[in-house]
């Protein structure tokens, strides 16, 4: 099988996947999804003219004299118990943040501007205005308002304000589940001292954080070693829970160990690519079991992250539902390049604002191992197949990182 161009092996991965499936979630599990339809207000808010302070209700034309003049405190009024009658001439009611003004009532005279004479009789310390310091009915949203719009990401603001407006549950589009299989004999989990050639095995959980963020759950696996039967077992786990997404790492190339693609395969899994013209990530394994697309990255940790940035977040927000929008840039370059090969290069660089916009100054060791220079690039340089040396000042192209 010939390597396969980046854009090509997207494309042939958004024609085999399903589109966004629709469900009904609780509140609490809507947090992050995508809103699948305008979500309308099932009632006014606030639905009654509210006091957005504590203080009296009253009528602002008692006061129109000026300083002298009292009016009678005859009720009160508390946050889920309002006062039953009209307020008359005269009257001033006790009132509390929240609480519904009652009839008759046009104004919120604070407690901090009140005085209080013998228990019931209230004096106002400035002049008292018309229509101060209450909530009209319907302020925020009235019955029937779109308050959501279809698409919308549900963060936190949007969450308390579909529960304002009345709604319980969410049509929202199903977060996939993404399992994660870690595979090689020489893999310990951190916090674990690694024995004679074992190492830590770390790709799993920037794997992990980068598809919560784009909408996913997680179902971490766990480690397995480099035999057929263990990692055949964990593919199936996945398949019983329901993953819409198996990515495995590691054991993806040419080298005996390598039993990833032969695994899948036996286990029913139609290949539909396996190879980029990438650098990092050549060994990229694309397929389908009917339920469950998979991705085999490759083991190095920087391969891996780099193939998750191209290929998983665009396969995940798709299935979540988002728009996938990579944060590409113009840049000039701060450092020169060599020619390129045939791959397409994506480069750990740290771009900055220099005085004619972004440089981008590619770090000088690139090896896929190192995920100190992963975690110090804030961008990656994409180099074209076949770009020639370029040099400082050059043009290129960045996909920022963060
Ligand atoms: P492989 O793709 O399995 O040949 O692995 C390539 C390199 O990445 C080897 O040096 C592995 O030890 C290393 N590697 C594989 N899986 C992981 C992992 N989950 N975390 C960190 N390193 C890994
Ligand atoms: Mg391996």
């Amino acid at each position: 099988m010939s390597l396969l161009p980046v854009e090509t092996a997207l494309a042939k991965i958004f024609e085999r996947i399903p589109a966004p499936q629709p469900e009904m979630v609780a509140l609490p599990e809507a947090n992050g999804r995508v809103l699948l339809e305008p979500l309308l207000a099932r009632h006014n808010q606030p639905p009654f003219n509210a006091s957005a302070m504590d203080g009296y209700a009253v009528r602002a034309e008692d006061f129109a004299e000026g300083a002298s003049t009292s009016v009678r405190l005859v009720g009160t009024s508390q946050a889920g118990s309002a006062y039953s009658g009209t307020l008359n001439s005269g009257e001033a009611i006790r009132i509390f943040t929240g609480a519904p003004v009652p009839e008759g009532a046009d104004t919120i005279l604070i407690q901090e501007n009140a005085r209080v004479r013998e228990g019931d009789s209230i004096e106002a310390l400035q002049a008292v205005d018309a229509g101060r310091h209450i909530r009209r009915a319907g302020l925020d949203f009235a019955e029937g308002d779109i308050v959501l719009e279809q698409g919308r990401v549900l963060d936190p603001a949007a969450l308390s304000l579909a529960a304002s407006a009345g709604h319980a549950t969410l049509p929202v589009v199903h977060s996939p589940l993404i399992a994660i299989i870690s595979t090689g004999d020489e893999l310990v989990p951190p916090g674990v001292a690694p024995g004679p050639n074992q190492i830590v095995a770390s790709n799993n959980f920037g794997i992990a954080a980068l598809a919560q963020r784009d909408g996913a759950r997680i179902l971490d696996l766990g480690i397995v070693p480099d035999d057929r039967e263990a990692f055949a077992a964990a593919v199936r786990r996945a398949r019983e829970a329901g993953a819409d997404i198996l990515v495995t790492l590691g054991g993806a190339s040419v080298g005996d160990r390598d039993i990833t693609r032969d695994v899948l395969a036996a286990e029913g899994m139609t290949l539909s690519f396996w190879k980029i013209a990438m650098r990092p990530g050549k060994p990229l394994i694309f397929g389908r079991f009917s339920g469950t697309s998979v991705l085999g990255l490759p083991g190095n940790p920087v391969s891996s992250m780099v193939c998750a940035h191209v290929f998983l977040s665009p396969l995940v927000r798709r299935l979540a539902g988002r728009i996938h929008a990579p944060d590409l840039r113009p840049a000039e370059l701060g450092a020169a390049m060599p020619a390129n090969d045939s791959r397409r290069d994506y480069v750990r660089a740290s771009v900055a604002l220099g005085p004619r916009g972004l440089v981008a100054t590619p770090f000088p060791l690139q090896d896929s191992s190192m995920l100190s220079v992963l975690a110090a690039a804030n961008a990656l340089i994409i180099r074209a197949p076949n770009a020639p040396a370029a040099e400082i000042g050059d043009r290129c192209q960045v996909l920022m990182l963060r």
